[in-house]
Order: structure tokens, then C-alpha cells, then sequence
């Protein structure tokens, strides 16, 4: 397997942000010019088999080409993106390159999914689902290969009509995973609410899963509990060999983290394939 591609490159300008931030119309403003233009690219991190380090499918977390301040991680965009409504024109630029990417690889032989996240909020446009399957169909993009993370906090907001999308969309065959787990509120009543297929255990309960007896017993329960209910289980932020190690030896069989890899730019994630499948 391949390890470390790339970096995490990303220019922080916290402080040109800060500023941004403290006048919210000059950010409101910047962002639907960054929706109306493509500054809004995905970077990939690769999802991973525990047992061999097998890449399964990437997960697409947005950066912001910003014109002048560099490329952005979500932490300093993403709330202002849900706050001012911009949220379905995210993921509708998102979506249309990861799908042109999806078609990159299938034509190169690499059969791969890649993972968007979407806000709940998204989820309460009426005709979310049939969106997002006419995309698929313009690029010739199989349902199977989509999978779409709701975040709990987001779920929280009880919008209407997340139910009803997120069955859509999985009658349409896309694969619905709860990202973050255990961090929300309602963990638990969301699974039995919502027709999730992968519970994401969230990076907080594997950051020292190694030397921490309460992080390990939580992650035991949260495998357990995907077990009984049949359904994936993927750890997030595995950082180090230990972490995969523990975690394996769980039972637990797949993951995501700096260990294998940062998220990097499309061409990096390629060249993982390329690597990964000239191995094999
Ligand atoms: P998330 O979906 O839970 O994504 C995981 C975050 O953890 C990513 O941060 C990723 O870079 C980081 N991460 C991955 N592996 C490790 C690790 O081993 N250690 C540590 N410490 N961190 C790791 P990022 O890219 O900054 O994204 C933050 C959040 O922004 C995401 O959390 C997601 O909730 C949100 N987000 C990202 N892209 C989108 C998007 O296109 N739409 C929406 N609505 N939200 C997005
Ligand atoms: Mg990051
Ligand atoms: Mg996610
Ligand atoms: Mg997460």
C-alpha cells in the first residue's frame, strides 16, 4: 500500500480570515462569488482496509482556492456556507467534480467510490435526491458509487424532509453513512431513525484508543452495536500504526487517517491508485 502522498498543503491566513469574518457581508459576498466562480475544490482522503491498507474510496473534504488568501480548509468557511444558505451550492459544485473524477477513474480501471458530505439542512430541499441522481446520470456515474455523510450535529436541527430525502437517495442505492458519531445528542436514535449503511466513529474516541481504557470500551460498543444492526463501521483519524493495530485486533475493518494519508488533490489521490493497483 502507499502511504503519505502529498501533504496537507494548505496556506493558513487566519488572520485575513478573522478579519473576513468579524464584516460577515464581506464574507457572505466572497462566498457566493466563490459558489458563482468554482473556487470551491474537493481534496481527497483515501478510506482504507484495516487488515491490508488497501485504498476502498476517498472521502471529498472541500478546500476554498480563495483568490488572495490561499487555499482555505472548512474550518473557516464551512458554518458561514450553512449560515447563509449556500450549502446546496457546495455540494452541487462539489458533486459535479467529484463525479467528473469518479468517470476519470472508471476509465482507468480504478472502481472506486468517493464520499461527499452534505449538511442536513441540504437535505430539506424538496427535490434534493432527484438532483443529485441526475447528476449522476449526466456523468454516467453508477448510484453505487456515491456515498453521502450526514454529520449528527447537523441532524439535530430535525429539518423536515431529511427523512424522506435520505430514503430517496437510498432507494436510489447510495450508501448513507453517520459521520462523527457519538458526538451528537442522539446518537443513538438516529440510527433507529435514519436508513444509515456505515457509522463513522468520530476521531475524538480513537485519538488515544492505544493508552485509554474509556476510548477503547466506547469504540468496543460502537463496534458491537454496527455488528448487531449490520452495518459498517469506519474509524476516523487513525494517526499512527498502533491505533490501526488496536483497532484491528477490535474487529474493527475499516479506517480512515493521517496515517495512511492526509487529504490530498485529485492527481495526488490518482497516483495512490495507480501505485496501489501496479502492486497488486
Ligand atoms: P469530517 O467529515 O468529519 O472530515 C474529517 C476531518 O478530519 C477532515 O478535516 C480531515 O482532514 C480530518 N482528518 C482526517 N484524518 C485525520 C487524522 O488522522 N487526524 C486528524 N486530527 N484529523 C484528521 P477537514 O477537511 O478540515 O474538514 C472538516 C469538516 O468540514 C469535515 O469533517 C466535514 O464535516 C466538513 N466538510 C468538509 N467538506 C465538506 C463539504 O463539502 N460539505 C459540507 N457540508 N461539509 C464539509
Ligand atoms: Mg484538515
Ligand atoms: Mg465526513
Ligand atoms: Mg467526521
Amino acid at each position: 500500500y502507499v502511504k503519505n502522498q502529498g501533504g496537507d498543503d494548505i496556506c493558513w491566513y487566519d488572520t485575513a480570515i478573522d478579519e473576513a469574518t468579524t464584516d460577515s457581508w464581506q464574507l457572505e459576498a466572497e462566498l457566493r462569488v466563490a459558489a458563482s466562480e468554482g473556487q470551491f475544490i474537493p481534496y481527497y482522503q483515501p478510506k482504507f482496509e484495516l487488515a491490508t491498507g488497501a485504498i476502498t474510496g476517498f472521502e471529498a473534504l472541500v478546500r476554498w482556492q480563495h483568490p488572495t488568501r490561499g487555499l482555505l480548509s472548512p474550518v473557516h468557511f464551512i458554518d458561514a456556507i450553512i449560515a447563509h444558505k449556500l450549502s446546496f451550492e457546495l455540494f452541487s459544485q462539489i458533486a459535479i467534480q467529484i463525479a467528473k473524477q469518479l468517470s476519470i477513474w472508471q476509465k482507468q480501471g480504478f472502481l472506486q467510490h468517493i464520499c461527499i458530505n452534505a449538511d442536513a439542512a441540504e437535505f430539506s430541499h424538496p427535490n434534493f435526491s432527484e438532483m443529485v441522481s441526475n447528476l449522476l446520470t449526466q456523468h454516467e456515474i453508477s448510484t453505487h458509487q456515491l456515498h453521502i455523510e450526514v454529520t449528527e450535529s447537523s441532524l439535530i436541527q430535525r429539518h423536515s424532509n431529511v427523512k424522506k430525502q435520505l430514503e430517496l437517495l437510498k432507494e436510489l442505492g447510495i450508501c448513507l453513512a453517520l459521520d462523527d458519531f457519538g458526538t451528537g445528542y442522539a446518537s443513538l436514535s438516529y440510527l433507529q431513525e435514519y436508513p444509515f449503511d456505515f457509522i463513522k466513529i468520530d476521531k475524538s474516541f480513537i485519538s488515544n484508543i492505544e493508552n485509554n481504557p474509556t476510548q477503547h470500551a466506547i469504540v468496543k460498543a460502537i463496534l458491537d452495536l454496527g455488528n448487531a444492526l449490520n452495518m459498517q463501521v469506519i474509524a476516523e483519524g487513525i494517526e499512527t500504526e498502533e491505533q490501526r493495530d488496536v483497532l484491528f485486533a477490535m474487529g474493527c475493518k475499516q479506517g480512515q487517517g493521517y496515517w495512511l494519508s492526509r487529504p490530498v488533490p485529485a492527481d495526488s489521490a490518482t497516483n495512490m491508485l495507480i501505485q496501489q493497483y501496479s502492486v497488486v
